[in-house]
């Protein structure tokens, strides 16, 4: 069992990509490379050999640099199953509760569907790292574009279940803009209203506020509490279950 060594790259507009090295073997991984040559000029400051790439969906902001990176290390891609035709590169399809191998670290994988149709979260529990995507950010979840909110909330809530000192690893900066949402949904939810305003004040410095710990998103990100009676009662929905408690907070969101 082995930590991993982690850093954070942000490319794009708001887009987090991770590369991330482990002692025993000296394996080296990306998580959704958005293009190749940020990545590239992480691992050549770090000295690091790009060995895998952990894919988790299909989007072109997080596999834009897949083949680039393959022609250059000729590391092995590993992704979702379901959305096999839609990884460039895919070498290895893991689906929910394998567990891949890593040199010395050991991913756990789950599949969150709901933003699209495969979806994969990667967890190395030695490490209290959740590398989980589009499907849960700090203080928001990605958008529902393939599959059904009864879909998105399963995977949230699987998530969910993972330890309180989870460090979070989501695939984008939308912290500020998911606060301003949440606090219109729990009016009365003070660690909500603390933690936005604490966002507010490291974005007012760009400073970035990814990593977030689970306990923290459990405490305060409406999209994991919708199975609360205040949250239900705050949308006008009291008696309605989960998934559509869910279902109107994501739409809400969606139209914010
Ligand atoms: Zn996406
Ligand atoms: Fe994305």
């Amino acid at each position: 069992m082995s930590k991993l060594e982690i850093v954070q790259i942000p490319t794009r507009s708001d887009n987090y990509v991770y590369i991330f090295r482990e002692p025993d073997q000296g394996q080296v991984g990306v998580v959704d490379p958005s293009d190749a040559a940020p990545v590239i000029e992480a691992l050549e400051k770090q000295g690091w050999a790009l060995t895998h790439i952990f894919n988790t969906h299909h989007h072109g902001d997080h596999t834009g640099g897949n083949l680039e990176l393959q022609e250059k290390y000729g590391c092995t891609i590993v992704g979702p199953g379901p959305d096999h035709d839609r990884i460039p590169g895919i070498g290895v399809d893991v689906a929910d509760g394998d567990t891949y191998n890593f040199g010395g670290a050991v991913a756990t994988v789950f599949d969150t569907p709901g933003h699209t149709h495969g979806h994969n979260a990667y967890w190395f529990e030695e490490s209290d790292a959740l590398f989980c995507g589009d499907t849960l950010f700090a203080l928001g979840c990605g958008r529902v574009f393939e599959g059904t909110a009864e879909q998105m909330w399963g995977s949230l809530d699987k998530l969910r279940a993972l330890p309180d000192s989870t460090l979070v690893y989501c695939a984008h900066e939308y912290t500020q803009s998911n606060a301003k949402f949440a606090v219109t949904i729990e009016t009365g939810n003070q660690a909500l209203i603390d933690r936005a305003a604490e966002i507010d004040a490291l974005r007012a410095e760009n400073k970035r506020t990814v990593p977030s710990r689970l306990g923290v998103e459990k405490a305060t990100n409406p999209f994991l509490r919708a199975d609360l009676a205040s949250v239900a009662a705050a949308v006008g929905m009291s008696g309605s279950g989960p998934v559509d408690v869910f279902a109107e907070v994501r739409a809400r969101k969606d139209n914010f």
